[in-house]
């Protein structure tokens, strides 16, 4: 079997230890770190496909390897898409989880309208070949906080189909039907596919 070595774009152990897991031991994922790139990765652009490709270009010119990155954002129908690709920072460069929550539910109070939807792209370069990857879930966002699980805005979105947040859901049933589980679902079937090819 040949092991095929990508770069995972990212500095979240935890995110590269659950693709891994789901492409399985034909491929080997690498850190940036790994590569001895230490260095912030830029993500300067106006969309997050924009972003995840900025990233991937980057780590491919800087070590040559296969890569891919990621980047998510949520969109909130009656914000006109925000907080979208600022959805980190929302509420400033602190990347502050429950200030960025305070922020949306005082942006959305007295509003009708709380569709939102959370939406990943996933960039890989492959063979110097660029592919997009993106996925989304589709739902509501709260009127107040609900649920100790997760990370970002996971006690606010409550997805279609569900009568509890993302942040009240174990793992496994929210990367079942989340933005990230879809995205890197289409991710491992296309790489899985080369490997088998
Ligand atoms: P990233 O591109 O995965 O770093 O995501 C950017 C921001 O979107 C995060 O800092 C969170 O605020 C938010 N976010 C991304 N994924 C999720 C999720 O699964 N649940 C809740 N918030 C998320």
């Amino acid at each position: 079997m040949v092991l095929m070595k990508i770069v995972f774009a990212t500095g979240n152990r935890h995110k590269l230890e659950e693709v891994q897991r789901m492409l399985g031991p034909a491929f080997e994922l690498l850190t940036p770190q790994d590569c001895g790139l230490t260095e912030d990765i830029p993500e300067e652009q106006p969309t997050i496909e924009g972003n995840a490709l900025q990233k991937a270009r980057y780590v491919r010119e800087k070590t040559g390897l296969d890569c891919f990155a990621d980047d998510t954002g949520l969109e909130v129908e009656a914000l006109g898409g925000e907080p979208g690709v600022r959805s980190a920072r929302y509420a400033g460069e602190a990347k502050d989880d429950a200030a960025n929550m305070r922020l949306l539910l005082s942006r959305l109070a007295g509003r009708g309208n709380r569709r939102a939807r959370f939406r990943t792209a996933i960039a890989l370069i492959l063979n110097g070949e660029e592919h997009v990857f993106e996925g989304e879930v589709k739902g509501t966002i709260r009127q107040e906080r609900s649920g100790e699980g997760g990370f970002g805005y996971d006690p606010l979105f409550q997805p279609d189909g569900f009568g509890v947040t993302f942040a009240e859901m174990d793992m496994e049933t929210k990367n079942g039907i989340s933005h990230r589980g879809r995205a890197v679902r289409k991710l491992v079937d296309f790489l899985q596919g080369k490997a088998d090819g």
